[in-house]
């Protein structure tokens, strides 16, 4: 049995002007059957437990291109084709493969095509033939598309948000392509639409207990595996939306009944699932309120989520209200880092921060700031135990009394090594400000009092009922209408039960 790896992909934001180049591949780094020389990347990490598992099967393994970029506008359409035609060369040319294992994200739009991951699984499909598995683990911000979910065996997605759980999520990918290949199963998947956009962290209710129902369901006998796409808002494509996909063994119909059962079930709960998030000046006042630290996530511009994260508005407002004992980061802004970096540790003077790259960035802020800590090469620690990059990273301090991280690399706050590991002890602090829409939970829940995810200004709203979609399919859906299945409906007329 051959076995092949790879894993490409980002998480496109088609609001965002800035198109995806092959620098931004590069700048998270792009390497080629040579995933372990970076180990604790996250998608390393998942290539080699690929290799690990088909290993511990006795099965040959290769291991083909890694690309990820971080989340900004849609892929350079050559860019996309060159890294997709890469992976087809390879199964071409070290084939035949049994099993084709995939990291994809889901979300990859190029400027050509809506649906980068079902045009490469369908590709694959083409150049492995009908009898080799394919699987993909995919982000659950992910547009389950059609053509990804015909081409493909298997699609398994992470379930948690934070996703610290990419990899039970490959070794349950993996088991069932194994099993594909051997030809002890045969997967069939349905998807139920659930005519949903939404933001659905898993740390808390109603989420969790639905997440408790999926795995519950994955028990039943043949059923192979439950994901729920919670989609990705911010992504403007056909398909866009919140699905359920259940993979059942060679029995389609349980496929589809279990689909519609989870399906239903957090449709149910839809307006309860809606986040409801008060606005900087209402979140300050409970930060204020707080006997001990509050973490406030600056969820619209989370750059996980393609926004720009050197929006001002939060820093200001703490600036606005005198604050000490505070923090805030990771703002990205490579020239007042480089500047900062430039000045030395020690250096005060008039800086220019954040506010640069459009609209949703608010105005620049013109302060005054010391440099407390300079690291050429600052990493946090990121998902499921991965190391994230932050590159050349400042401590300034600015105000009465507010630390802030400036960051090289266009990154999320995952954790609060992002701070403490320039210097900036948080112990005692008051007000910790985060540029994160949820993933941060994992790393600062330990040591938060308290956690408001605020509705700040910026580029990844959540007002989803306003967002202005062009090419989604579906322009009813919930929130932008109170009830898209007619469920309501149904129930009011379930007393007219035909007899016989
Ligand atoms: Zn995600």
């Amino acid at each position: 049995m051959k076995v092949f790896a790879a894993a490409f992909g980002t998480e496109t934001n088609t609001f965002s002007a800035w198109p995806t180049g092959r620098r931004d591949f590069e700048e998270a780094g792009v390497s080629r059957g040579q995933a372990r020389l970076d180990p604790d990347r996250m998608e390393s990490m998942v290539l080699g437990r690929f290799e690990d598992l088909a290993r511990a099967d006795g099965y040959a393994f290769s291991e083909g291109l890694l690309a990820f970029a971080h989340p900004s506008g849609p892929t350079l359409q050559s860019v996309y084709e060159s890294y997709r035609d890469e992976i087809l060369a390879m199964l071409t040319s070290e084939g035949p493969f049994d099993i084709v294992l995939l990291l994809l994200h889901g979300a990859m739009v190029s400027t050509e095509c809506d649906d980068c991951e079902g045009d490469l699984i369908r590709r694959i499909r083409a150049v492995v033939g009908p009898q080799a598995a394919i699987g993909a683990e995919l982000d659950p911000h992910c547009h389950l598309t059609p053509m990804m979910v015909e081409n493909a065996d298997a699609l398994v997605l992470m379930k948690e948000y934070p996703h610290d759980d990419f990899i039970p999520a490959a070794d349950a990918l993996y088991d069932i392509c194994a099993r594909k290949a051997r030809g002890e199963v045969k997967p069939a998947s349905a998807v139920f639409d659930c005519r949903m956009v939404g933001f659905y962290p898993t740390t808390a209710e109603p989420m969790a207990g639905l997440l408790r129902q999926m795995r519950e369901a994955e028990r039943r006998p043949g059923v192979l595996s439950v994901s729920f796409a919670h989609g990705f808002p911010w992504g403007d494509t056909p398909e866009t939306g919140s699905k359920v996909l259940v993979i059942a063994d060679d029995d389609p119909a349980l496929a589809k009944e279990v689909a519609q059962e989870i399906g239903l079930a957090i449709y149910d709960r839809r307006d309860a699932l809606l986040p409801r998030y008060p606005d900087i000046e209402t979140a300050l006042d409970i930060a204020a309120r707080c006997d001990g630290l509050c973490v406030l996530a600056d969820t619209a511009d989370n750059p996980g989520g393609g926004a720009p994260s050197d929006n001002t508005s939060l820093l200001r407002a703490m600036l606005d209200r005198d604050l000490d004992n505070a923090a805030i980061g990771p703002i990205w802004d490579p020239i007042a880092a480089g500047v900062c970096a430039g000045a030395g540790v020690g250096a005060r003077f008039a800086l220019r921060l954040g506010g640069k790259s459009g609209p949703t960035s608010a105005d620049p802020l013109d302060l005054l700031a010391t440099v407390k800590a300079i690291a050429p090469n600052h990493a946090q620690t990121g998902l499921g135990g991965s190391s994230d990059p932050l590159g050349l990273t400042v401590w300034v301090q600015v105000g009465r009394g507010v630390d802030v991280v400036i960051s090289s690399i266009r990154t999320q706050g995952f954790h609060a090594d992002l701070f403490t590991g320039l210097g900036i002890d948080l112990t005692g602090r008051r007000t910790v400000g985060v540029k994160s829409s949820h993933h941060f939970h994992t790393g600062f829940a330990p040591i938060a009092d308290q956690i408001v995810s605020v509705a700040t200004p910026g580029a990844i709203g959540m007002d989803f009922a306003s967002l202005a979609y062009r090419r989604k399919r579906d322009g009813d859906f919930h929130p932008r209408v109170a009830d898209p299945l007619n469920r309501d409906l149904n129930r009011d007329a379930k007393p007219h039960t035909p007899s016989n």
